[in-house]
């Protein structure tokens, strides 16, 4: 059992209260139509949970990273790919770099649930090699003409907006990049929307980008485009490993009650040792994640230096979440093979965590430079 603060527990009550009325009665309609219920946005607003990290002054409650994981785990624990629909990159790095007009034409309305942004920096040949990605913006009549192909861009269908990473100045390259505030509806985008395993409910998107977008959709200055990013990239694979956490749990709890329901041989599966330890497993690795989620985040509004951290709970989290569905699904064999309970979907959902926000191979390679190992 995790030792938190009373005010953490309380507010992880209201989340998974939220969760279970809100979440749970979208799950199946979402998840078979692939469509994100853009309704549950206005609900979580109301219900305040999509400015527990705003500052007051942007009519948030100033709450620590440590809320934000509280909410992503417990939605996640309900439905990861409806979870994500709360966090996008833009709620962390407009507060940062935006000027107050963009401020109040982007991010305020993301914290009242009225908007959606995407984050579009992966092409199709530059995923973990960043700097590999063809996309560029080059003046032009006072504005800015921006040309990319976009790739595997979360919630980019149902999307108001992009924050898209392009050079504008390829030789120089990692200070050459920049990023774009970009409407969705602007002429000469088009959206492609992307069939996947699992996050079915998440809507994923090619994007093709062709447009012409005024002077003040620059973030920032030109050229620090990739400082921006890495501003955020920390709390990012914070929020990750919480994310991953919560699919993991809901795969261990569903398995240990499943467990203690199915009959073989005339008893409950949980009563066989080999049962047994599978679950001893999936608790130790769960636990685990929440160990190192909850240090990150910590170390994180503690203001501390937390790159390790971040890398290390991405990578304890995203690998605990594969290998405890990938158990789930033993337990529960036959019947966790149906699309009739919800094993299957975390073991699919499962699969997508050490590819996203930085895959596992480069977490370690992360963790390896940090640590001095290389
Ligand atoms: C469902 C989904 C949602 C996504 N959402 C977004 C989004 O919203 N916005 C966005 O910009 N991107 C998004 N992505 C893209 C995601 O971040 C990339 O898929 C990821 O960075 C990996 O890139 P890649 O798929 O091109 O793999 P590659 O970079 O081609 O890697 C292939 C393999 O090689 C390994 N590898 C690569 N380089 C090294 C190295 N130097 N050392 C060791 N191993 C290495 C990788 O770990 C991996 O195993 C999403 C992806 C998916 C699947």
């Amino acid at each position: 059992m995790l030792l938190e603060t009373e005010q953490e527990i309380a507010f992880r009550e209201t989340c998974r209260r939220f969760a279970e009325r809100e979440i749970r009665p979208l799950v199946d309609g979402a998840e078979q139509s692939g469509k994100f219920p853009k309704v549950l946005l206005e609900k979580a607003a109301a219900a305040g949970l999509l400015a527990i990290t705003a500052a007051e002054e942007h009519g948030g409650a100033g709450a620590g990273l440590i809320y934000q994981c509280i909410l992503v785990e417990e939605s996640a624990r309900v439905c990861a790919g409806l979870g994500t629909g709360f966090i996008s990159l833009g709620n962390r790095l407009l507060p940062r770099v935006g000027t107050a007009a963009q401020i109040e034409r982007y991010y305020l309305p993301l914290l009242r649930g009225e908007k959606t942004a995407a984050f579009a920096m992966t092409e199709p040949d530059a995923g973990s090699d960043v700097l590999a990605m063809r996309g560029t913006a080059e003046r032009s009549n006072g504005g800015w003409r921006i040309r990319a192909s976009k790739m595997y861009i979360t919630g980019a269908p149902f999307s108001d907006y992009m924050l898209v990473v392009v050079y504008t100045d390829k030789k120089a390259r990692r200070g050459g990049l920049s990023v774009f505030l970009v409407d969705s509806d602007l002429p000469g985008i088009e959206i492609r929307k992307l069939d996947k395993l699992g996050h079915r409910s998440m809507e994923t998107g090619a994007v093709f980008f062709d447009c012409e977008a005024p002077d003040q959709a620059l973030i920032g200055e030109p050229g620090r485009g990739m400082d921006y990013v890495m501003s955020v990239l920390e709390d990012g694979r914070i929020l990750h490993a919480a994310r991953s956490l919560g699919v993991a749990r809901a795969a261990l709890e569903d398995a240990e009650s499943y467990a203690r329901l199915r009959t073989t041989f005339g008893k409950s599966i949980n009563q066989y040792q080999a049962i047994q330890h599978k679950l001893a497993h999936m608790l130790i690795e769960v636990s685990n994640a929440q160990l190192q989620v909850r240090q990150a985040a910590l170390k994180f509004d503690a203001g501390l230096p937390c790159q390790l951290d971040a890398s290390v709970a991405k990578v304890v989290a995203s690998e605990a979440a594969v290998s405890v569905t990938d158990q789930a699904m033993r337990i529960v064999a036959g019947a966790g093979y149906l699309n009739e309970l919800p094993i299957q979907r975390y073991f699919r959902d499962a699969r997508l965590y050490p590819i996203t926000e930085g895959t596992t191979e480069i977490q370690l390679r992360n963790i390896a430079r940090i640590a001095g190992f290389a």
